[in-house]
């Protein structure tokens, strides 16, 4: 393997190592629970939506990304990928909008707040209560 893909691949694999310890260290603060589930199929055709956009350039990126591995972040209810410093530039819904359901669209005052590690992606996104029960192991 060339020397530059395998730096490429350990820059991978250390953004994914921090992602997954960044979400070890919030959910205590957050009052979150950490646990591994099988992603529900909503939450599969999101994912690979996103990665088409992301893949096919229609996803904006904030101005500090490059074509580096590193730690990215993306939110259901946005439509761009962001670094950590800018993650506060995620769009902040109201009304109907801060009440519907990031995979089935249903809109309900309970929202349950979702964060997911994909690799050096993390995913957040809001579900209702039926999807965050479909989600459960
Ligand atoms: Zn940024
Ligand atoms: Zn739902």
């Amino acid at each position: 393997m060339p020397a530059n893909r395998t730096a490429a691949a350990d820059q991978l694999e250390a953004a994914s190592r921090d992602q997954i310890a960044m979400l070890h260290a919030a959910h205590p603060l957050i009052g979150g629970q950490m646990r591994e589930e099988e992603p529900s199929p909503a939450f599969i055709a999101r994912l690979d939506a996103l990665g088409a956009d992301l893949i096919g350039g229609r996803l904006p990126f904030c101005q500090h990304l490059d074509a580096s591995p590193q730690p990215v972040y993306a939110a259901l209810w946005d439509d761009a990928v962001v670094c950590g410093r800018c993650i506060g530039a995620l769009a902040r819904l109201t009304g109907d909008a801060d009440r519907t359901c990031d995979l089935c669209g249903t809109v309900e005052d309970a929202q349950y707040v979702a964060v997911v590690a994909v690799g050096p992606l993390v995913v957040m996104f809001g579900r209702c209560s039926t999807c965050n029960r479909d989600d459960r192991p």
